[in-house]
């Protein structure tokens, strides 16, 4: 069972009517980035109402402000031309459900999918696993709220990212799927 043909079956539908997106710019036309979660009830595109060639979405787990998403950040304002960014984690992220050291034992026991059962994810596979999970920072959410506010205050005071780019941040509600502002991160992130 895999879903390559129902991918490449979409992709063909999408590009027979691609029409004037092939002359898009490179640089996003409303010059602003958003860093969210990779989990798959989020949209940015719906969600913020972004349209091909619009602005830069960073996903990862958590939507974390990793060396890696502040990387892409850099290289979307000093190359691409952004001018507004917006960290939007979400509630019930799958990362608040663990903690470096469960995803570590997870790991170590096998390389297979585990289970969330009601007190957390559980290894249901065979081993062998491998040790290497627990020399990775796996940037865990203990408190939805404070973690925008976290991710924001480290970009905000990255050597790299001038202060006149103000930073907004928001947790996305996935039961209503409105954007709520988190003050103390936006306040974080206001430009100077
Ligand atoms: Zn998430």
């Amino acid at each position: 069972m895999t879903v390559l043909t129902e991918v490449l079956e979409a992709n063909q539908a999408y590009a027979a009517a691609f029409g004037e997106k092939g002359s898009l710019a490179l640089p996003p036309a409303r010059q602003f980035a958003i860093l969210t979660c990779m989990d798959a009830r989020l949209d940015p595109a719906q969600y913020a109402g972004l349209k091909e060639g619009d602005a830069h979405v960073i996903r990862n787990a958590g939507g974390r402000a990793s060396d890696d998403a502040i990387r892409s950040l850099v290289i979307s304002y000093k190359l691409l031309g952004t001018k507004e960014w917006f960290v939007i984690h979400h509630t019930d992220c799958g990362m608040e459900f663990f903690t470096n050291s469960v995803i570590g034992s997870l790991l170590a026991n096998s390389l297979e999918t585990a289970v969330l059962r009601s007190d957390g994810f559980t290894d249901i596979g065979e081993g062998p696993g491998s040790e290497e999970g627990k020399y990775i920072h796996w940037l865990t959410i203990e408190n939805q709220t404070q973690s925008v506010v976290e991710d924001v205050q480290r970009i905000r005071r990255h050597p790299l990212v001038p202060s006149n780019i103000p930073i907004y941040g928001y947790l996305y509600d996935v039961r209503s799927g409105r954007l709520i502002e988190v003050p103390e991160a936006t306040t974080a992130g206001v430009a100077r």
